[in-house]
């Protein structure tokens, strides 16, 4: 199996050959099929397992193919939420790299730094926004980021997230989120707090383990 197999597009197959990836990791090859067909996701999976791949890589595929579909200021069309800033980043980075082909914009913001430069990075407009709950809230209410032209949202670490306590945060960014969209919940354990919230978010979904 490869990831052209899959259907992925050829700027992001350039980039993933670029990245040194040959093949897609087992939660690629299950999740991705899915995720393409535009259908919510729960996937439990740790971190390592190639998780942010399997669902960075089908939301800028999604983003590309409807960029000629989006004229004025860029709007945010896909929220992802992390417990932490060190997951934030990373999962930043990665979009960048399997998104360099593409044209699209991503930006991270998290707690615990200045708001500065992310309401800078904000003001130029981004496709894909990473976020921690706590610092995401509070751009919303002072009017830096809206969450109402959201497709995908995706929550990663849900359960890392309630351990954090961010519990009401979750509930208070899911209120925001529009009624049509594709959901995608990771958690690496599914205790029934977890299974809980994850009806809370997701539709109809499939479900894949590793
Ligand atoms: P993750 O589980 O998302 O934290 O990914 C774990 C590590 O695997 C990251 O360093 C990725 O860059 C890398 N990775 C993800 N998918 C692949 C792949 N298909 N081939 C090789 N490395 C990968």
């Amino acid at each position: 199996m490869t990831f052209k197999d899959l259907g992925i597009i050829e700027p992001i197959l350039k980039a993933l050959n670029d990245a040194g990836y040959t093949n897609p990791t087992p939660i690629q090859e299950q999740a991705i099929p899915i995720l393409l067909n535009r259908e919510d996701l729960l996937g439990c999976a740790q971190t390592g397992t190639g998780k942010t791949a399997a669902f960075t890589i089908p939301i800028i595929q999604h983003l590309y193919n409807s960029k000629q579909d989006q004229k004025g200021r860029r709007k945010i069309k896909a929220l992802i939420i992390t417990p932490t800033r060190e997951l934030a980043i990373q999962i930043n980075d990665n979009i960048t790299a399997y998104g360099r082909f593409t044209g699209l914009r991503n930006t991270v913001i998290f707690g615990g730094v200045k708001q500065g430069s992310q309401t800078n990075e904000l003001k130029r407009g981004t496709d894909i926004l990473v976020a921690t709950p706590g610092r995401l809230l509070d751009l919303i209410s002072q009017g830096f980021i809206t969450l109402k032209d959201i497709k995908y949202f995706v929550l990663d670490e849900a359960d890392q997230m309630l351990d954090m306590g961010f519990i009401h945060d979750i509930k208070k960014v899911i209120a925001k989120l529009p009624f049509k969209r594709q959901s995608l919940f990771f958690s690496a354990t599914m205790p029934v707090s977890i299974v809980k919230l994850s009806s809370s978010i997701l539709g109809n979904y499939k479900k894949v383990t590793i």
